[in-house]
């Protein structure tokens, strides 16, 4: 049974039953009380006959009753008068009762009694008096009947309309009261079909307060769900990713094997290819190390401890020396640091990655800078090159994994697009964060944050 229906029902069957039962107790006292008020009125035409009996002379007081019966038959009011063996007036017989109707008879007492007969209704009062004489006086009271009567059709008239008008209002209620409860099963459905466009309106009541959670978790099923679709795009990215960077180098060493098997080459072509094929070998297993640093840090069970940063920056200096003057580029390095809490080898792996990456985008006679200092709970290592700089959108995405900003000239590099997820993921490992601030044709500086 649908809710807005047993509303209904709750609100209409107690409201009718309280008006039957208001309605029904209504006319019963109105009943009983008119006819209390037709008993007494009885009783005292009887205490008035009485009291003219006893005020004249024993032998005329049968004319003195049917002066008063004469004048109460105008009124459907009956008199019988008697003793024990006659009847001394009576025009009781007009009612169709009879003396043996009528009931108990006690001395100076008024028993008054209701009887019906023919579908007549009277009230009949009778006395003894001191003499043993018996008065009684019988009165129709069809009128208190048929008031009960018309009270009865009326209230049904108003019984009726009351319930029609309880109807409409119970209708109005109830759906006043379900229509949030249907809009809330409407945006269920759309939710249940992947729509999370729902803007439930909020209030203080529990209805505003259950659509304020549920648009809530609307907006935050909806996040998830983004971040499901985003986590699900970058795996088929990567993979899409890794089996191109793959497939290139593979390539050009079966084409240059073949080459080599086919052609009658002279020793000089023989062995430029032979280099080629030892330069792409070496690139993918550079991508496969960088794969498994990448992976490593899944299992991110690495030793860390104090590394003096000195020692470090000699390391880097002396490494990339030759680099650096093949490309005749200045490297500059301003170390305010004595160490730093990590893994030796991951450390100098970003820095390198950074430092070779500059020295990539930078000019011949162009600097690179290095600044490592501490600053508020920080340990930073900056990176400033005079390079090309970065725009907005590549900043965003070029710490994903085989992005590259200019595509010819980093592959030429030996690049796969790998090395700044790499140095993010070495931060993440450090509770650390890779920063980049650049601009296009200002240089850029990249930082890694280092907790203290
Ligand atoms: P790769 O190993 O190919 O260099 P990286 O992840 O280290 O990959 O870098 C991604 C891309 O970001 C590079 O291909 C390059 O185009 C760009 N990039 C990196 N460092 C800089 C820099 N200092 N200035 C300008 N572009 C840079």
């Amino acid at each position: 049974m649908k809710l807005s229906f047993k509303i209904f029902l709750g609100i209409c069957i107690p409201a009718i039953a309280v008006i039957l039962i208001i309605s029904s107790i209504v006319i019963d006292k109105n009943h009983q009380t008119n006819l209390e008020a037709e008993r007494l009125a009885v009783v005292q035409n009887v205490k008035d006959v009485e009291r003219n009996i006893k005020s004249v002379k024993e032998d005329v007081s049968v004319e003195i009753v049917e002066l008063m019966s004469n004048s109460y038959e105008k009124k459907d009011i009956y008199v019988a008068y008697y003793d024990d063996e006659n009847t001394l007036y009576s025009n009781i017989g007009n009612t169709g009762l009879g003396q043996e109707d009528i009931g108990a008879i006690e001395y100076n007492k008024y028993v008054a009694d209701v009887k019906e007969h023919n579908s007549n209704f009277y009230v009949v009062v009778s006395t003894k008096l001191d003499d043993g004489k018996v008065l009684t006086i019988i009165k129709n009271i069809n009128s208190v009947f048929e008031t009960r009567k018309e009270l009865i059709n009326n209230c049904i008239y108003i019984v009726v309309i009351s319930i029609i008008i309880i109807g409409i209002l119970a209708y109005i209620i109830s759906k006043t009261l379900t229509r949030p409860l249907e809009k809330m099963k409407k945006e269920m459905n759309k939710l249940s079909k992947g729509d999370y466009d729902i803007h439930l309106k909020e209030g203080h009541d529990e209805f505003g307060k259950l659509a304020k959670n549920f648009n809530s978790m609307s907006k935050e099923l909806e996040a998830r769900n983004n971040e499901l679709i985003e986590s699900a795009n970058n795996k088929q990215l990567f993979i899409d990713n890794l089996s191109h960077e793959m497939n290139t180098p593979l390539t050009s060493i079966q084409g240059y094997a073949e080459l080599m098997e086919k052609a009658n080459l002279d020793e000089e072509r023989k062995s430029k290819y032979l280099r080629y094929i030892q330069d792409e070998s070496k690139r993918i297993q550079d991508m496969y190390k960088k794969l498994l640093l990448l992976s490593y840090k899944k299992n991110s069970d690495f030793e860390k401890s104090e590394v003096n940063m000195s020692q470090v920056f000699t390391e880097i200096g002396n490494t990339l020396e030759d680099r650096l003057k093949k490309a005749k580029i200045e490297l500059i390095i301003n170390n305010q640091l004595n160490s730093l809490y990590g893994d030796e080898t991951l450390i100098i792996m970003s820095i390198s990655n950074l430092i070779k990456n500059a020295i990539n985008v930078s000019a011949p006679k162009s600097k690179i800078i290095v600044n490592a200092f501490e600053m508020n709970n920080h340990k930073y290592i900056q990176v400033v090159d005079q390079g090309p700089g970065i725009s907005k959108e590549d900043i965003k995405k070029i710490t994903e994994p085989f992005y590259r900003v200019d595509k010819v000239r980093s592959r030429k590099n030996g690049g796969a697009g790998l090395g700044l997820s790499i140095c993010k993921s070495i931060m993440e490992m450090h509770n650390g964060d890779l920063k980049i601030e650049s601009e296009l044709g200002k240089g850029s500086i990249f930082i890694l944050e280092f907790p203290v």
